[in-house]
């Protein structure tokens, strides 16, 4: 959406409490006591929506993102607009300068809640087809307790400072089909559909079986670059081809990992700069989610109304532990 579109479609806090309450009542509100799907919505001075068969009554933000949260539905919109509007990311820092908010913290744990939200929006798709499967390394800060007192080397590690930089696994799985017929303008030979990053603790053969599981469909075929790692991966797939890959040959074989995983580091080292190992994930959820969805037009309605779906309390608690 254009900055001039979303001005004059949301000049206010209530336009958007509005636009809120009509996609939850398009999408469908389910309550919490008996389980009926239809409500009546009153907006008055406290906008609400009733039960037509209890009577109990809920709060437009209840049971979604913005549940108990204390921000405005403005600054909501604010921060889904900004996420939605560039190719790059948006920091908490600097949506903060945007509105020119006292606290740093809610708009941090704002912008988190919706990106731990993309995430398990983005946990139902699974990838299909021509599929290649890589590993990365992402460079991260980690807490100093949560290492061995002593590293590799059996040398003490200095407690100077409470962070230090270490390296975090990520497995990266992206569709590549084949172009049928070479195009005038590109220069790689097969075109990138959906892609999938996730944080592992390591890369040892069950991990990346886990991970796969349920991500990637069973009946593809895999391109990988055959490492120890992968040996279970000819049982699990219908086809997999995994060989050694010289380096010349890197761009034609699996081209889109790679290229994900350059344009997602860049983007963390451009606009976040130093990150937790913790936090990583959710930045990645936002990459992915931006990058499976560069081909939708209306991307606004579609993270409003990935918002207001996500109504599983147990979800949005594991949003709000992980943000607060
Ligand atoms: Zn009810």
């Amino acid at each position: 959406m254009k900055l001039t579109t979303f001005l004059h479609k949301f000049p206010s806090n209530r336009s958007c409490m509005l636009h809120f309450a009509h996609l939850r009542l398009k999408l469908g509100i389910k309550c919490p006591k008996c389980g009926c799907t239809t409500h009546y919505f009153s907006d008055g001075k406290f906008p609400k929506f009733q039960c037509k068969e209890c009577g109990h009554q809920q709060s437009v933000k209840a049971n979604t993102i913005m549940h108990k949260s204390k921000l405005s539905y403005r600054t909501w919109y604010i921060a889904f607009h900004l996420i939605t509007s560039t190719n790059n990311s948006f920091s908490a820092a600097e949506l903060q300068r945007q509105l020119g908010l006292k606290y740093y913290r809610p708009i941090w744990q704002c912008m988190h809640k919706i990106r731990v939200a993309l995430g398990i929006a983005e946990d139902k798709r699974i990838l299909s087809g021509d599929v290649e499967i890589d590993e990365a390394y992402y460079s991260t800060q980690i807490r100093r307790f949560e290492l061995p007192e002593r590293n590799k080397h059996g040398r003490k590690r200095s407690q100077k400072t409470p962070y230090m930089f270490t390296k975090t696994k990520v497995v990266v799985m992206a569709e590549s089909k084949p172009l049928p017929k070479a195009k005038k303008g590109y220069q790689l030979k097969r075109v990138c559909g959906n892609l999938k990053m996730v944080v592992v603790p390591n890369i040892k053969r069950e991990t990346l079986n886990q991970v796969v599981d349920g991500r990637v469909d069973f009946n593809s075929t895999v391109w990988s670059d055959g490492t120890g790692s992968h040996k279970d991966f000819p049982l699990i797939f219908k086809e997999y081809i995994g060989n050694v890959i010289p380096k010349e040959e890197l761009c034609n074989i699996l081209p889109y990992v790679h290229i994900c995983i350059g344009n997602s580091k860049a983007m963390i080292r451009n606009i976040h700069h130093c990150i937790k190992s913790e936090y990583l994930q959710m930045y990645l959820n936002e990459f992915v989610w931006k990058f499976n969805h560069r081909k939708v037009k209306n991307i606004f309605d579609c993270i409003a109304g990935d918002m207001c779906q996500i109504k599983n309390n147990l979800m949005l608690n594991k949003a709000r532990k992980v943000a607060a």
